[in-house]
């Protein structure tokens, strides 16, 4: 059993992020998710934040360090896409993934670290992707803000990896959920058909790979990408 730690899921209400959640309630912590709507798993506490407003995710910080503590386990999961071929794509859909992705995290990530440096310990994970390294067709604006949070994460060990704080990226492959759903039956066949494990994941088993890096056995494992992709993704 690992020490019990505050941690903090972002986008908690659904899909991954409320699986992630869940499990850690399970493991023992005290867990807070954030949500535009919704609630986090029975036993979370649920706080409202928008990852492209600072100030909210500010405002969510403070209320989890009031009624839980000081953070120490990062989960940036909040993310979206918005597919389209790139010369259809407009500058404002590349920004808003980047935005929504790659910023958030920043910002959710810079505001958890005076907590993290004071209370000598952090895990921070970054909810990737497979198409970060392996690519995407009308996908380039989200696997670029996946690519750059597997730079992120490095920087961030090189930053703080002396003041017991590792930072890891969780690089899932095709996993069932509302994201997924919207992909055409075309799209979801072709994938398929690369999968070695030959289906597609479920969100418990993206759950068990954070439920480790945030455990007391995860301590010198830093600056790491782990894909959770029935092996799509090889030569990560
Ligand atoms: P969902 O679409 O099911 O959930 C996305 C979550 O992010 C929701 O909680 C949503 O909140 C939140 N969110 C999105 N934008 C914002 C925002 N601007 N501010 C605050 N919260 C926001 O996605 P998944 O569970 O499938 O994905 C979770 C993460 O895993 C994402 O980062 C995704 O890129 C990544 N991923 C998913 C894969 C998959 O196969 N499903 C594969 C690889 C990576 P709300 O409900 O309010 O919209």
């Amino acid at each position: 059993m690992s020490t019990s730690r505050v941690v903090l899921v972002t986008g908690g209400n659904r899909g991954i992020g409320f699986a992630i959640a869940e499990r850690m309630i399970a493991d023992g912590h005290r867990v807070a998710v954030t949500a535009r709507s919704g609630e986090g798993p029975a036993g979370s506490l649920t706080v409202r934040a928008e990852m492209t407003d600072a100030a909210s995710i500010d405002a969510a910080f403070t209320q989890i360090e009031a009624e839980l503590g000081a953070v120490e386990v990062v989960v940036a999961n909040a993310g979206i896409t918005r597919d389209t071929l790139l010369l259809r794509m407009s500058e404002e859909e590349f920004t808003s993934v980047i935005d929504t992705n790659l910023t958030g995290t920043f910002r959710v990530v810079k505001r958890s670290a005076k907590g993290l440096l004071k209370g000598r310990f952090g895990r921070v994970i970054l909810i990737s992707s497979v198409v970060a390294l392996y690519g995407s067709p009308g996908q380039i604006n989200y696997s670029s803000s996946k690519a750059a949070l597997v730079g992120f994460a490095r920087s961030l060990t090189r930053e703080l990896g002396a003041r017991n704080i590792t930072a890891n990226v969780i690089a899932p492959g095709f996993i069932e959920t509302d994201m997924t759903a919207e992909l055409s039956d075309e799209q979801q066949k072709q994938y398929l058909s690369q999968i070695p494990a030959a289906r597609f994941g479920q969100v418990a088993e993206i759950a068990g790979a954070a439920s480790f890096l945030a455990g007391d056995d995860a301590a010198y494992i830093s600056g790491a990408v782990i894909p959770v992709d029935g092996g799509l993704g090889m030569g990560h």
